[in-house]
């Protein structure tokens, strides 16, 4: 392996940065020549490619977003775009390729893997709802940015002693949902996994107020509802004026925490070495601490799932 080439693609993520920044000097470290392709699998596809030397990747640890840029591509889920991708790689002298992304983006690397071009996967999605590890880059900076909201929130939420429900990102996973409220003491929290029940969201109101509690919070993940329909059935239900927030995309931005840029640091070395022990096809995974390398396919065979005992925790202490 002489030359490897990295990307970014789908959602951001903060610390994809730091991640790419990791690549690149790991791999130069290793005597190995390191090429940037812009915006994902679109610039694979035209050619996009950058040499990558190490003040290249200089000032980007600290900075979210991704200096590769990202991008959505519709052709690379053909075969003939796959193709076109695999030409472009071996015209630039790459042997391997390190895919910075999602869920997505790792079934699209996983397609390269099948015409034989040896791919290497970097969990990074706000989500955190990637299959085979228990973290993803940018998840903590995420839930960090939303802490940070809520509590801006309580400060409105206590002076007007008022009920308010924050909708967070969260599609298919409400581990965003599941530790912001955790770690803001919620009163309830819905998310994908878990059943809820709103007899038991208005009981939990009602008996925060019984015992003068001056603000309470809900948190939404996207997924499940938006947050206008669960105000509007607890306005029906209880009588209770509330107000909603919806986060949005300010939970993908932002400068990445230590966690994620020492995890980011973590994966995208390994993602290096992987490639240079000869594996094609594999993610890099952190498991109960442990950065490790694991085949797209055992991932894909996995479910993710949150660790539900924090929604039982978060149920209990925010009684
Ligand atoms: P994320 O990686 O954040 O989950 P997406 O799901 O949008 O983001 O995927 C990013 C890109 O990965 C897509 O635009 C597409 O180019 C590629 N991709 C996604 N799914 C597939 C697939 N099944 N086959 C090939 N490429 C895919």
């Amino acid at each position: 392996m002489k030359r490897i080439a990295v990307l970014t693609s789908g959602g951001d993520a903060p610390g994809m940065n730091a991640a790419i920044r990791a690549v690149v000097r790991k791999g130069v470290h290793h005597g190995l020549e390191v090429l940037g392709v812009y915006r994902g699998y679109s610039g694979l596809i035209q050619g996009d490619f950058v040499p990558f030397q190490l003040g290249s990747v200089g000032d980007i640890i600290h900075r979210g977003g991704t200096i590769l840029y990202s991008a959505r591509c519709e052709e690379f889920k053909t075969k003939e775009g796959q193709q076109k991708a695999v030409e472009q790689l071996k015209k630039h002298g790459v042997d391997g390729l390190v895919v910075i992304g999602g869920d997505g983006s790792f079934r699209g690397a996983q397609k390269l893997t099948a015409h034989g071009f040896p791919t290497v996967g970097v969990p990074a999605t706000i989500d955190n709802d990637i299959p085979g590890t228990d973290f993803t880059i940018g998840f903590d900076t995420a839930i960090n940015t939303v802490i940070d909201a809520i509590d801006k929130i309580r400060d409105t939420a206590t002076s007007h002693e008022r009920t308010y429900i924050i909708e967070v990102m969260g599609r298919d996973a409400g581990d965003i949902a599941l530790w912001a409220g955790l770690a803001d003491g919620a009163e309830s929290i819905i998310i994908p996994e878990a059943p809820f029940d709103w007899d038991e969201i208005v009981e939990r109101l009602n008996r925060s107020n019984r015992r003068g509690k001056k603000h309470s919070f809900i948190i939404v993940a996207e997924g499940v509802s938006d947050g206008s329909t669960v105000a509007e059935e607890i306005k029906r239900r209880t009588g209770l004026e509330t107000r909603v927030t919806v986060l949005g995309h300010i939970q993908r931005g932002g400068s990445p925490t230590a966690m994620d840029r020492v995890l980011a640091s973590r994966m995208g070395a390994k993602a290096v070495e992987l490639l240079l022990e000869g594996k094609k096809d594999q993610m890099v995974a952190i498991q109960k601490g442990d950065i490790v390398g694991i085949p797209f396919d055992e991932a894909f065979r996995m479910k993710h799932q949150p660790d539900l005992s924090l929604y039982d925790l978060a149920g209990i202490l925010a009684i």
